[in-house]
């Protein structure tokens, strides 16, 4: 295959985490793009859980799933936002997962008797998961971020592998270090001694940068990115800057004018010359100078359980991007579902142009999620319900509309005398064979005529899943004689999979997650559409 030609970026951090790495990563990715490669972008975690599935929102942001069914961490979501790409289950390894593979090997007598270690079995597992893109798809560049801070313990062996790579690969390795340069107020000067203390760690284990950006809120002088190429070993015109940007969108824009990708293909031994930015440039520059000018501000509320700003990360994006084709600033607000009730549900939904009904798993704030749906219904306020926010759409109908009070999902009552979300017989069957969800890529089609098919355009679409309940259809009949339509279906098990209620400005609940099917250059079509609603 074009393994020979896959170059391999590996995007390293250090002195602090939280310095948008994943974000660096995917601007690479971005930069790549626009000057007409192939790219991917892969991450790989130094924690032990097998994959974040089941981490906690609250404390990890939102879980990402993949067009094929993985549950990954959020900067997969950045990836595909940023790169326009379809990542997979090969884009995310975490160290539980490579562990894994290589015990369950192991398990199975695949070492012959040796003695299996962390050099070189988890390492050559690791290599080997580095490179597998790289031969399955004909792609230029394969840039993998490594989770974490050059120096935790738990890095060290993929820093070990990719040491080895850069000697296995050669040129086409290439390593781009990240690092911090803070600023002393007191003594009036920017620091570079721990971006200096963080490449010495990353050379004492054998690992020489051959780039290295530094995140500061402030302008860094020429003499100051000399000193850091000096003492690193790097060359000065390899030492980027990349500053504070208003918004994520810009920083291609920035790490453009700094030169970023010219370093890069200067390293790979391209003249950045001889390759002119392609459409996809101009394309990125429109959309941020849209974002620029869109000054009118949108507000949304996402009636949730989860109070973190990453928690609903696609969905704030998906908005914010949406916002942006339809000139708006969106911003969205978190309404705490387990304080609404129904004598203060008309405060709580107040003042916001929009809301969303969260996804979510467990019974918490559950209730309030149905007032809320229930004051949104009847005041005909535009809503998007997604995932558990279609189910609980339902179930609000089902007790206020066709009268069944105890309508529930059996996730939260499993006694209801009316489980209008229950586990189907498909899921049952899915159950039996050992996984619990409905996870990745589903055909739906679409009815012909409904709002979603305006919406779409189309009708046969593919979206994401991770749920284990479904709507019931039992109930489908009553629901659209009184109003409520389900409009799209599963073609192969008839689940259903959107509602709607066509008397209302938008009223629309998905099973399936649009959220990560929105990318920057390609808006999802029901944010647009939810959003033209809000404006008509
Ligand atoms: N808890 C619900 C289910 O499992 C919905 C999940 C979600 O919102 N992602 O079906």
């Amino acid at each position: 295959m074009n393994q020979d030609k896959t170059k391999f970026i590996f995007v390293t951090g250090g002195v602090a985490s939280s310095l948008g790495k994943g974000v660096i990563a995917s601007t690479l990715g971005r930069l790549l793009q626009n000057r007409g490669f192939r790219i991917t972008i892969q991450k790989f975690d130094p924690y032990i859980n097998v994959d974040p599935g089941t981490l906690n929102p609250n404390e990890h942001g939102e879980c990402y799933v993949t067009i094929d069914g993985y549950e990954c961490d959020l900067d997969l979501g950045h990836y595909e936002r940023f790169n326009d790409i379809k990542t997979t289950r090969w884009n995310s390894f975490t160290t539980g997962r490579i562990y894994q593979e290589v015990i369950d090997r192991e398990r199975r007598g695949e070492y012959s008797g040796h003695t299996v270690q962390v050099v070189p079995h988890i390492t050559d597992a690791i290599k080997e998961n580095m490179l597998r893109t790289s031969v399955e798809h004909d792609l230029d560049y394969v840039i993998t971020e490594i989770g974490g801070t050059v120096g935790d313990i738990e890095g060290l062996p993929f820093l070990e592998a990719i040491r080895q790579l850069k000697w296995e690969l050669g040129e086409r390795a290439i390593v781009v270090h990240l690092a911090y340069v803070p600023y002393i107020a007191a003594a009036g000067e920017l620091k570079t001694k721990p971006t200096q203390h963080s490449v010495k760690q990353l050379q004492s284990y054998g690992i020489q940068p051959d780039c290295i950006v530094l995140r500061s809120e402030h302008e860094l002088s020429p003499n100051l990115r000399r000193k850091v190429a000096s003492f690193c070993n790097v060359r000065p015109e390899c030492v980027l800057h990349s500053p504070d940007v208003p918004n994520i969108y810009e920083l291609p824009i920035k790490m453009y004018e700094e030169g970023l990708c010219d370093v890069i293909l200067r390293l790979s031994d391209i003249d950045p010359a001889s390759l002119p930015v392609t459409e996809s440039h101009a394309r990125w520059h429109k959309f941020v100078n849209m974002r620029r000018e869109a000054k009118d501000e949108l507000h949304i509320g996402f009636v949730g359980k989860y109070n973190l700003q990453d928690a609903y990360k696609s969905i704030t994006e998906s908005l914010s991007i949406a916002g942006v084709y339809k000139g708006r600033k969106v911003k969205s607000h978190f309404i705490n579902a387990e304080d609404i009730t129904e004598a203060n549900v008309a405060e709580k939904l107040s003042g916001m142009d929009g809301y969303i009904i969260c996804p979510g798993f467990g019974d918490r704030g559950i209730e309030g999620k149905i007032t809320a749906a229930h004051y949104l219904r009847e005041h005909n306020i535009p809503t998007l319900g997604i995932c558990l926010g279609m189910q609980i759409m339902a179930i609000e109908f089902a007790r206020n509309v066709l009268g069944y009070k105890d309508a529930n999902s059996t996730e939260f009552a499993p006694a209801t005398t009316n489980p209008v979300i229950d586990m189907m017989e498909e899921q049952k069957h899915i159950a039996k064979l050992g996984g619990t969800m409905r996870l990745g890529g589903y055909e739906c089609a679409l009815r012909q005529g409904s709002r979603v098919h305006n919406i779409y355009n189309k009708v046969n679409i593919v979206e994401r899943h991770r749920h284990r309940y479904e709507l019931n259809s039992c109930y489908i009949p009553e629901m659209e004689k009184a109003g409520m339509d389900c409009v799209g279906h599963n073609p192969q098990t008839g689940l259903a999979e959107i509602v709607e209620i066509p008397a209302l400005r938008f009223y629309i609940g998905t099973q399936f997650h649009p959220e990560y099917g929105s990318t920057v250059l390609n808006p999802h079509p029901l944010f647009l559409g939810f959003l033209d609603s809000i404006l008509k």
